[in-house]
């Protein structure tokens, strides 16, 4: 059966996958949504025997349907290679009673690599389905994770370039060096004088300039976004929760067909609502336990059935979630309501008042873990097992553990990894011992390999020591004319 997408806003027009992942965002500014989810066609039993690859082809074949099986093949092949560090892609690890899906296994070691190392090849074949003739440009915002993940994807892909503007002062000391260091011919990268805030509003600014957008069309370019709005983001994310399922029966730590949780620390709302549409899909989910830090929009919205962006912005050491609105729970509300009007009404009411109530199904549960929580679930489970978590992945361990206590809930559980410890390597350290407070960020490198006995991914092993390539600084007002000046 084919699959059509269309806007969670009213829009009623239906475009195919592939239109829908060059477009990004639907004309009415809402989210691309499938019209139906389809139902997994294979015996859930057979997945133990499936590799990574042939799972992703299994699960994408079902939601990209206009793609052809050698497309998605191709697209499969050369994203999940050798640019991961395990021929498991996301391995499953186990530190005492508890189990990671390690996501952190990819070229920037955090999960945004799962659907990055992916989205360049799918946005390229669409493109060329579609007749796009235009060389496509990714111009991403970025806090820090999703620009690097995206430059490494898009690197030296034909018919592609990508400009990337981060916050001079926003983004910490392993994510700047990871991206200035950035080697391809078709990348660029520029530090905004100003905040992340910023570099968002003036990136969005240029998606909406018409007139800049003709312009550059007759010069052969379109724009095209990397972030977790596009549905080619989200498609295969999809795959790991099957995936991680799969892991867990062949270890014996469940019989085919139980039931399980994930917890997953929420951002965006891109990655948990992936598992919610495996569990549609067919896979057996209990609980999806939606994990929240300080900025506890999410949390406060699932207990109390209000959505309020009313509040203090906190800082806190796990930025990658320091979010308050997170962009794909429209989808998730589109789908619960049933009804584009019911979607566009909160989301008007979001975008006027800055909340909206709604009651979520009790698929979701939500706990949240604050910066000390976070420090005081690193260092007890290293005391513990000497398995060492990134500051994402301690704020849903933390928010596990209260969901257990609370619940009393006993179903399998697995925890989702997103970023690898070495990425926050000052703050994990801080956590393990005050003595390491004040640490230099690279030399902490080396002390986490020694603590955690673990060796230096790959990814950023001597980051200080790499070319510097990409040395532009510029006032936030100048990124119109800056684009302008690169595109020729
Ligand atoms: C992006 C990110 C998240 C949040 O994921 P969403 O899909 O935005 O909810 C969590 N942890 C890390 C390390 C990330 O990079």
């Amino acid at each position: 059966m084919d699959i059509m997408f269309k806007s969670t806003r009213g829009d009623k027009k239906l475009v195919t996958a592939s239109q829908a992942i060059v477009k990004g965002i639907a004309d009415d500014g809402g989210l691309f949504v499938p019209d139906s989810i389809p139902k997994i066609d294979f015996d859930l039993g057979k997945i133990t025997s499936f590799s990574y690859r042939e799972l992703a082809y299994r699960i994408l074949r079902l939601i990209l349907t206009d793609f052809t099986e050698d497309e998605l093949r191709y697209c499969i092949d050369s994203a999940y290679d050798q640019k991961f560090d395990t021929p498991d892609i996301a391995p499953l690890a186990k530190a005492g009673s508890f189990r990671f899906l390690e996501l952190f296994h990819g070229r920037t070691i955090a999960f945004k690599d799962m659907a990055l190392s992916i989205l360049p090849y799918l946005l390229k074949t669409a493109a060329k389905k579609n007749g796009v003739s235009e060389e496509i440009v990714i111009l991403t915002a970025t806090s820090g994770d999703t620009g690097k993940a995206a430059l490494e994807g898009f690197a030296d892909v034909e018919g592609t370039r990508i400009i990337v503007f981060y916050p001079e002062d926003g983004v910490s000391d392993v994510q700047k060096a990871q991206m200035v260091t950035q080697k391809g011919a078709n990348t660029c990268v520029a530090a905004i004088k100003g905040n992340f805030d910023d570099a968002q509003t003036a990136v969005k600014k240029i998606f909406t300039d018409n007139e800049l957008k003709a312009e550059l069309k007759q010069k052969g370019f379109v724009f095209s976004s990397a972030n977790s709005i596009n549905i080619g983001r989200l498609a295969p994310q999809i795959v790991y929760y099957f995936y991680a399922y799969a892991l867990m029966a062949k270890n014996g730590d469940i019989t085919m067909g139980d039931k399980i949780n994930f917890t997953v620390p929420t951002g965006n709302f891109g990655n948990i609502l992936a598992g919610y549409y495996a569990k549609l899909m067919g896979l057996p989910v209990n609980k999806l336990i939606c994990a929240s830090n300080d900025n506890k929009v999410l949390f406060d919205f699932i207990t109390t059935g209000s959505y309020d962006i009313n509040r203090e912005f906190i800082v806190t050491v796990s930025p990658s979630m320091d979010i308050l609105i997170s962009s794909n729970l429209e989808r998730l509300l589109y789908h619960l309501s049933g009804s584009e009007e019911k979607t566009a009404e909160l989301m008007s009411s979001l975008a006027n008042g800055g909340k909206y109530t709604f009651k979520i199904s009790d698929d979701f549960a939500g706990e949240y873990a604050s910066i000390q929580d976070t420090f005081d679930a690193i260092y007890s489970l290293y005391s513990e097992t000497g398995y060492v978590m990134d500051t994402h992945t301690a704020v849903a361990y933390s928010a596990y553990e209260k969901y257990v206590r609370s619940s009393q809930d006993t179903t399998p559980n697995v925890i989702v990894s997103t970023a690898s410890p070495y990425k926050f390597a000052k703050d994990v350290l801080r956590a393990i011992d005050s003595k390491y407070d004040g640490i230099d960020p690279f030399e902490a490198l080396e002390v986490l390999s020694d603590v955690s006995e673990t060796d230096i991914p790959a990814a950023i092993k001597d980051i200080d020591k790499r070319e510097v390539i990409h040395k532009t600084v510029i006032d936030r007002t100048d990124i119109k004319d800056f684009v302008r000046g690169k595109l020729k």
